[in-house]
């Protein structure tokens, strides 16, 4: 996921940040980016507590 996107309201770089839809877009963006890595982790720590419940 790149940040290089221009916003609509202000033309401006989203990255930058100029105006509240800037920022809301970054915001978006960024729970984008870190969701999967939580759900990651989530499925590691069940997949752990599995393999410990089997053994
Ligand atoms: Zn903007």
């Amino acid at each position: 996921m790149s940040y290089d996107l221009v916003c609509a309201h202000c033309s401006g770089l989203v990255e930058l940040g100029r105006c509240a839809t800037c920022r809301a877009s970054r915001e978006r963006l960024r729970a984008q980016r870190t969701l999967p890595a939580g759900l990651l982790l989530v499925l590691g720590t069940a997949l752990g507590l599995l393999a410990l419940v089997l053994r």
